[in-house]
């Protein structure tokens, strides 16, 4: 039977992201315990950051126009977090990093720029720019301006900017339950004897780790034969379970792939192949309406179209917006002849450009110890030395 023809990436993504429905419910949760979900509704300011005018620096307020070089008598204090007086006229306020400026006062002169005379007035030694060294009201957010839109993921600097604008609780999506099913006679967990014939499943642990910190909830289906009834009943369980199903191994063409041909006796499969290297037996899929990604099982294929292809379409169902990793031009180091699939190599930053210092089998998973991340080679396009490309960070990668 003739195969399908591989896919793009971009295209893949594209056409998925467009069909798959928002899954998640909506919840209001403290702005701490908000990190890594995803915001239902956009953060509009409420308030200026900071609310008044205040210090940068440890000094003396004044007005500009008083700078005239006669001596200031200093006629209040005000530390940070207090209350001042409208700073009279002719006269310096001593003044502290983060208070609030007095009426009056539009300019710091950092103590280091003052002289405190013997009468302790001050003597200004290096006179400021009007403005210099405050902290003008709403330099950092301005009240009513949208400072989040709905479907960002929340970072720590996130939770910071909201909690400084005073917000008690975030309205954002419950997590999205993913089931996680492993294929393959020769898998034992870590723990079990390792026998004859047999591998460590660190599929799952990867994977299943990629997913928690991608916000999502996993589920674990115990792994599965290599055998077609067994694969059914394991996606029918993963289904009733979750809202979301990955399946990693057994997708290709042997004859031990099962998990295309029991996708489709249980639903429909939308997608399978891509013009991807590594990772061309992709597929995505549907089960009574529950989306379905299968992943190859060769590690290396498994982070890749799970970080380029899966985690995009897992976290629109989360209700997110797309962003894709971080991906920045870098010189290749190196020159290849034209290949018919899109490759991710695996390179490390020598000297500013990439070398493929490491195996690129994609059952050589160590090789992301040492590389930096992957380097996107275009596919039909002799690769020059020289030439930049499109490379994204694991640090982006795998963390993002
Ligand atoms: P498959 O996609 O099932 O054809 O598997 C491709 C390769 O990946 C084979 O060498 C498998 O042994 C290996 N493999 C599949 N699943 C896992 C897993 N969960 N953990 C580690 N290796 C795996
Ligand atoms: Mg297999």
């Amino acid at each position: 039977m003739a195969l399908p023809p591989l896919m793009p990436l971009d295209e893949a993504r594209e056409k998925l992201l467009k069909e798959l429905p928002r899954l998640c419910e909506v919840e209001s949760l403290p702005t701490y315990s908000c990190a890594g979900r995803v915001l239902a509704e956009d953060v509009v300011a409420p308030i200026n950051v900071p609310p008044a005018p205040n210090s940068s620096m440890d000094g003396y307020a004044v007005a500009f126009a008083d700078l005239d070089g006669s001596e200031l008598p200093v006629s209040q204090r005000i530390p940070a977090g207090h209350v001042s007086q409208p700073l009279q006229p002719g006269t310096a306020a001593r003044i502290f990093t983060g208070a609030e400026l007095p009426e009056g006062a539009d300019t710091i002169v950092i103590q280091e720029d003052a002289e405190v005379t013997d009468s302790g007035a001050i003597r200004v030694v290096e006179k400021p720019k009007q403005g210099e060294w405050v902290r003008p009201a709403g330099m950092d957010l301005k009240q009513g301006a949208t400072i989040l839109t709905a479907g960002s993921r929340l970072s720590s600097a996130a939770i910071g900017v909201c909690a400084s604008m005073g917000l008690t609780h975030l309205r954002v999506y419950k997590p999205l339950r993913v089931a996680l099913i492993t294929t393959g006679d020769e898998l034992v967990e870590p723990g079990e004897p390792l026998g004859p014939g047999k591998i460590y499943n660190s599929n799952i642990q990867m994977i299943g780790t990629l997913l928690e910190q991608a916000g999502f909830e996993w589920v674990r289906i115990p792994r599965v034969a290599d055998d077609r009834s067994a694969t059914i009943t394991a996606l029918k369980s993963a289904v009733a379970k979750a809202d979301a199903v990955l399946t990693i191994g057994g997708v290709s063409v042997g004859e031990e792939d099962h998990v295309k041909a029991a996708i489709e006796s249980l639903g429909t499969l939308n997608l399978w192949r891509i013009r991807l290297k590594p990772g061309k037996p992709f597929a995505a899929a549907e089960i009574n309406g529950t989306p379905i990604f299968s992943l190859p099982g060769n590690p290396m294929s498994s982070l890749v179209t799970f970080s380029l292809l899966a985690r995009p379409c897992l976290m629109h169902l989360q209700g997110a917006r797309l962003k894709l990793p971080l991906s920045l031009p870098l010189a290749a180091g190196f020159s290849r002849a034209a290949q018919k699939r899109d490759e991710y190599v695996r390179v490390a930053v020598v000297d500013g450009v990439a070398r493929t210092l490491v195996s690129q089998n994609s059952g050589v998973l160590s090789s992301a110890l040492t590389a930096d991340g992957l380097l996107h080679l275009p596919a039909f396009e002799d690769i020059e030395e020289g030439k930049p490309y499109s490379f994204m960070p694991f640090a982006s990668l795998l963390h993002d």
